[in-house]
């Protein structure tokens, strides 16, 4: 018997388990993919958002805050990868500037420090490709990038080294209240626990009306991005935004953690909740949009294109309560949940300390070791160093630099999921220029090297 399952190994699910694996008591964590960060926790813009922008007084304003103070040193623990850049939301005339006020207020509100509205000038100084049109911005300091799926990776290899025991490929189909526990019943088997915290992202309301809790539903909302070539990020120095509408938070345009310069997201209500298909007509729009901000890029140095679906609730706000005895949701989780996802498991826990006592472990290792090492040699400087010491690691993956050690690293986790995708997502093996087409085969030999 488990005394905490949870359902839902995305960056809610995952930073719960986190959480709550630092205090005594047994902890697992039931996913129906077949790795971690399957689902909105794997595609989404990977900004740690400053905070102005979610309603004073909603959930999300709060949270966000809250989790954008906690990364840097989450960061140090866990070495996921995160970066300060600074956003900016830009503003061409007086009906722009109107609103980046009244942003502005709002962020204040919230408790957001580090804020100011900047002119062309120094907007251009920060950022001299941006649009020289532009007028005015909203500066925050403390917007950062982080590479999503790798943060969730790290919470939940870190949730795992802690004592949560992790469930992947096994789908929640049923929940019966039986006593003063749950049997969790799963397409593999059952698995019983005094408390159930549902973070099943798109699914949150399935698996909440499983436990008899129906008052939500989410609507699941398509974003649609393109990424270009690594080095291309460099074209934007922070985070730039536009002022937002109706429909979100406007057209993005960043680097990503790694580098790589992506436009997006749209925001298109969807039926499907995991088709992540993208289409022509949406990433032109996407295109068109983004060359208000950033004017010149270059579209042959297109890399891909992806879409994430984001689970929004129909209250408008995350949903984190206790809805009876023993049944949490963690539901309604869509942007900034990717910011907030530390504050909401500190919120769970905060939940749970209510009603029943939590004793901190004697020995809980908050700490996680990096798979990928950065490095800035040139491939040929990294060649010549692995040629005058040969002991030393081979690259598999030429365009990310990944090293065979890297691989062999990321396989042998407690989280070892010996697949082409999984080493993708640890590594970045095939996220580069050529898609894996050289070092595929390569990635799949280190894979059988390890099942003989
Ligand atoms: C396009 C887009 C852009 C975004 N940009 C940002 C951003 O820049 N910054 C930010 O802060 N936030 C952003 N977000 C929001 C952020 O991505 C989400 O809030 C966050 O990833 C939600 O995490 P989650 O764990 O709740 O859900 P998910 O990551 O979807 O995880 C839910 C998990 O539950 C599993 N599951 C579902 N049903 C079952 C079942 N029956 N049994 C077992 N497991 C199940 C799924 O497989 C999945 O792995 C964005 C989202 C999108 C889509």
């Amino acid at each position: 018997m488990y005394d905490f399952a949870i359902i839902g190994a995305g960056v809610t699910g995952s930073g719960i388990a986190r959480a709550l694996s630092r205090y005594k008591g047994l902890v697992c964590l039931i996913e129906k993919g077949e790795d971690v960060a399957s689902g909105a926790s794997k595609a989404n813009s990977g900004i740690i958002h400053g905070g102005y922008a979610a309603k004073y007084g909603s959930l999300k304003g709060r949270l966000n805050v809250l989790g954008n103070r906690m990364f840097e040193d989450l960061n140090k623990q866990l070495n996921f990868g995160y970066r300060k850049r600074g956003g900016m939301v830009l503003g061409f005339d007086n009906v722009d500037l109107a609103s980046l006020n009244e942003l502005m207020s709002n962020g204040i509100k919230n408790g957001v420090l580090a804020m100011k509205i900047i002119e062309r000038d120094e907007i251009l100084k920060i950022d001299p490709n941006l649009n020289p049109k532009v007028k005015y911005a909203l500066y925050a300091k403390d917007v950062g990038v982080v590479s999503p799926y790798e943060y969730t990776i790290a919470l939940a290899e870190n949730a795992v080294e802690n004592g949560t025991e992790l469930f992947l490929n096994s789908e929640v189909i049923n929940i019966v209240q039986k006593d003063n526990s749950f049997e969790i019943i799963t397409d593999k088997e059952t698995i019983r626990s005094r408390t159930v915290i549902n973070a099943a992202g798109v699914y949150a309301d399935k698996i909440s009306y499983m436990a008899g809790v129906d008052y939500f539903k989410i609507i699941p909302k398509k974003g649609q991005y393109i990424l270009f070539q690594k080095g291309t990020g460099a074209s934007v120095n922070s985070v730039v935004f536009q002022v937002p509408t109706e429909l979100g938070k406007g057209i993005l345009v960043t680097s990503t953690y790694h580098g790589n310069l992506m436009l997006g997201p749209n925001s298109e209500e969807v039926e499907e909740r995991e088709g992540t298909y993208t289409d022509e007509p949406t990433l032109e729009y996407i295109i068109d949009a983004a060359k208000k901000s950033l004017p010149e890029f270059d579209l042959k140095k297109r890399l891909k294109t992806f879409s994430g679906i984001r689970p929004a609730s129909s209250t408008g706000d995350f949903i984190i309560k206790e809805e009876f005895p023993g049944f949490i949701n963690a539901a309604g989780i869509e942007s900034p949940g990717l910011t907030s996802s530390p504050a909401i498991a500190e919120m769970v826990v905060g939940i749970i300390k209510k009603n029943r006592d939590l004793t901190e472990k004697k020995y809980f290792d908050p700490y996680r070791k990096a798979i990928i090492k950065p490095n800035n040699f040139s491939l040929a400087e990294l060649n010549r160093r692995i040629m005058l010491d040969p002991g030393r690691d081979k690259i598999i993956c030429r365009c990310e630099r990944v090293t065979e050690g890297e691989i062999l690293d990321a396989l042998s986790r407690n989280i070892s999921v010996k697949t082409r995708k999984g080493v993708k997502m640890r590594t970045r093996a095939g996220m580069g220029t050529c898609q894996g087409k050289f070092c595929s085969p390569r990635v799949d030999k280190v894979i059988e090297s390890l099942k003989i």
